[in-house]
């Protein structure tokens, strides 16, 4: 523990943003780093508790205190090393993750928490920028092929670390870069893609090799690949979306928020794929059903491209403004959660449900809802109607999808149709078959893809060579 007092004498600071006004005309990154000196004292807040309830929260049990304390120490490159010792892509938790480790720390009592995420985030630049992040290139090879289907956080662990142990690791995707849902659901703003590119090279060096607009079940069969390697990981995410099956649902204008998302993703980058049909906000009324990240994401995506009106529906009652500090386990304590979408102008409605759409010309014009109660139950007389020339659908993802791959190796599922495995063996029910990621646990988020990703990797070293030196 760097400073016994600090949590008594500095107070919580985190990054700020670049104004709304400013930082709606670009999709470039707006948060301002709180600087060495900055990242220095909110490290120090950090009491080292006798029990660090952020390491248990933090899905891929960063040891939180320790890199406190190193950066408190002025430490960097230690802090680095102890940060990548848990996490393969600090640099990309510490701009997206929801930070569930401030949620768990204790000066959370107080609403105060450490600045965890921005911390990790800022070792993470500082070892890129130090030049402190290079290739670590395995020693010895072991001779063994694995095949690693999904180039998402997930699939980037694992190969990352199978590639370390020694073995010869080839990554299938579908689309023509690496990323998953980092490269074409999380915009821009959210995470600029050159950080994904940086871990992408890095890892070539290290000796993955990526095959790009390889399509498993549909451009080569999944038995082919079984067949060739000596393990294949499936890390293919959740990519089955929850859709709105009401009347006027096949009027055009309304669209999944990933048809709508990952055409502004590959405009930004340039990336040379016909993206089809391009679906605009541009002078239109907006509407994002589904209250999510994956919805702030299509409003911040819609303001920048120049929507007319935006609003957001959440079917779930609005949440208080301060969670209940007496909430136990298993519950979640809910509080409102305002996104830096949010605050870019949208208006947001709970309790409310979509019952149709209308139209004219096969074209969406109007929305028509009604108002819910605690049971989502219809509250007579509160029927509304609404424009909207674009609806966008973000109502979270159920499962992985079937065709192709999945129905062609005929894996077990489980109950919720994500490919069945445990968190141990991270085996499926075919032989030389793995999963990790969202294809495993269903839609979640990029840190447990990274601890799936890292563990499967464990899990496989294990089976081909009868030991492992990667940690859990
Ligand atoms: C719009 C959006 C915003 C989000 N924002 C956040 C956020 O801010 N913070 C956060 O923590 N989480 C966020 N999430 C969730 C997070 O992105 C996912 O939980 C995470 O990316 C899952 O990682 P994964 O590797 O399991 O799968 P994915 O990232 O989905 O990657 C799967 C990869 O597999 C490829 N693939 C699938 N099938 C095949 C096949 N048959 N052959 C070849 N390739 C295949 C896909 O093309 C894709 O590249 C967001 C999700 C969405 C949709
Ligand atoms: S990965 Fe997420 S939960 Fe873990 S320390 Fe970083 S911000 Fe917190």
């Amino acid at each position: 523990m760097g400073k016994v007092t600090g949590f008594l004498e500095i107070d919580r600071r985190d990054r700020k943003y670049l104004p709304a006004s400013d930082r709606i005309r670009n999709y470039r990154e707006f948060s301002i780093p709180l600087g060495e000196e900055g990242t220095r004292d909110q490290a120090a807040r950090c009491m080292d508790c006798g029990i660090p309830f952020c390491h248990s929260g933090c899905p891929v049990n960063n040891q939180i205190p320790d890199f406190n304390d190193l950066v408190y120490n002025d430490d960097w490159r230690e802090a680095l090393r102890n940060l990548q010792s848990t996490n393969n892509f600090p640099e990309f938790t510490g701009r997206i993750c929801p930070a569930p480790c401030e949620a768990a720390c204790t000066l959370n009592l107080e609403d105060t928490p450490v600045t965890i995420k921005t911390i990790e985030g800022a070792i993470a630049d500082r070892g890129w920028q130090e030049g402190w992040i290079v290739p670590e290139i395995a020693a010895r090879r072991t001779g063994r092929r694995v095949a690693v289907v999904g180039s998402g956080p997930a699939g980037l662990a694992a190969a990352q670390q199978l590639a370390r142990v020694g073995h010869e690791v080839h990554v299938y995707e579908k689309h023509a870069r690496a990323g998953g849902l980092l490269r074409y659901g999380i915009p821009d703003f959210k995470m600029e893609k050159h950080h994904v590119d940086r871990r992408v090279k890095q890892m070539e060096a290290e000796g993955v090799t990526f095959h790009y607009g390889c399509h498993v079940g549909v451009t080569v069969t999944a038995r082919e690949l079984a067949e060739s390697h000596d393990a294949v990981l499936l890390a293919g995410g959740a990519e089955t979306p929850r859709d709105l099956p009401v009347e006027g649902r096949d009027l055009d204008g309304i669209h999944f928020a990933m048809d709508f998302l990952p055409q502004q993703n590959r405009r930004v980058s340039g990336e040379n794929t016909d993206i089809g049909e391009p679906i605009l906000a541009s002078g239109k009324h907006v509407i994002v059903i589904g209250g999510g990240d994956t919805g702030s994401d299509c409003i911040g995506t819609s303001v920048r491209q120049g929507a007319l009106s935006v609003r957001q529906f959440e079917i779930m009652p609005m949440p208080p403004e301060k969670e209940n500090k007496l909430t136990t386990w298993p519950n979640w304590p809910l509080k409102l959660r305002t996104s830096s979408s949010h605050e870019e102008g949208a208006e947001r409605d709970f309790a409310v449900n979509t019952v149709r759409f209308s139209g004219s010309r096969g074209r969406v014009t109007r929305l028509h809802g009604v108002q819910v109660d605690s049971s989502f139950k219809a509250i007579p007389g509160t029927e509304f109607e609404l424009p909207a020339d674009l609806v966008l659908l973000a109502m979270g993802f159920v499962s992985p999808v079937k065709a192709g791959m999945i129905e062609d190796l005929g894996v077990a599922l489980d109950g919720r149709g994500n490919v069945k495995a445990d968190m141990q063996s991270y085996r499926t029910s075919i032989d030389k078959v793995w999963a990790a990621g969202d294809m495993r646990r269903g839609q979640s988020l990029v840190v447990w893809a990274i601890r799936e990703g890292r563990q499967a990797a464990r899990a496989i070293d294990e089976a081909l060579t009868g030991a492992s030196v990667l940690p859990r």
